[in-house]
């Protein structure tokens, strides 16, 4: 059984041991525990920020038609087919197939309207090949 000091003995013995002193000789602890570290505060997340939004040209329409790329008989496709922007300058050694006569504007695939200078052909992505031009790929209109 744990004995308590008296009042008296609590006089006399206090400016020797001091008050920490006596709690332990009473058996409690000299002092609290230090209290527990506050929670570090939540550290705030920013609110997602939403991706921006791409500017896209409008896709064109028919009343604003895409600007035309005239084929460059330099182009890897041009050379493969032969093709030359004037038919006077084909190389008949080398493209047997030539008739004499042919050009883009009396060629089935050729879109261009009578009359200009250049018009689009499918087989070269719609670049436009030169009307007095041609490539081995010529068929007669019909
Ligand atoms: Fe000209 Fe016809 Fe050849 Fe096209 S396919 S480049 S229109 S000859």
């Amino acid at each position: 059984m744990k004995t308590y000091p008296t009042r008296r003995q609590f006089v006399m013995i206090t400016p020797v041991v001091g008050l920490a002193g006596l709690s332990v000789l009473a058996g409690c602890s000299p002092s609290p525990p230090p209290p527990a570290p506050a929670a570090p505060a939540p550290v705030p997340v920013p609110a997602p920020v939403p991706a921006p939004v791409a500017e896209s040209a409008p896709a064109p329409t028919a009343a604003e038609p895409v600007a035309a790329v005239v084929l460059d008989e330099a182009d890897p496709q041009a050379v493969a087919m032969g093709y030359v922007a004037d038919a006077s300058r084909v190389d008949t050694a080398k493209h047997a197939n030539f008739v004499a006569g042919s050009r883009c504007d009396n060629c089935s695939l050729y879109q261009g309207q009578a009359g200009t200078e250049n018009g689009p052909c499918p087989i070269y992505g719609g670049k436009l090949v030169a009307a007095g031009g041609w490539c081995s790929v010529w068929a007669k209109k019909a």
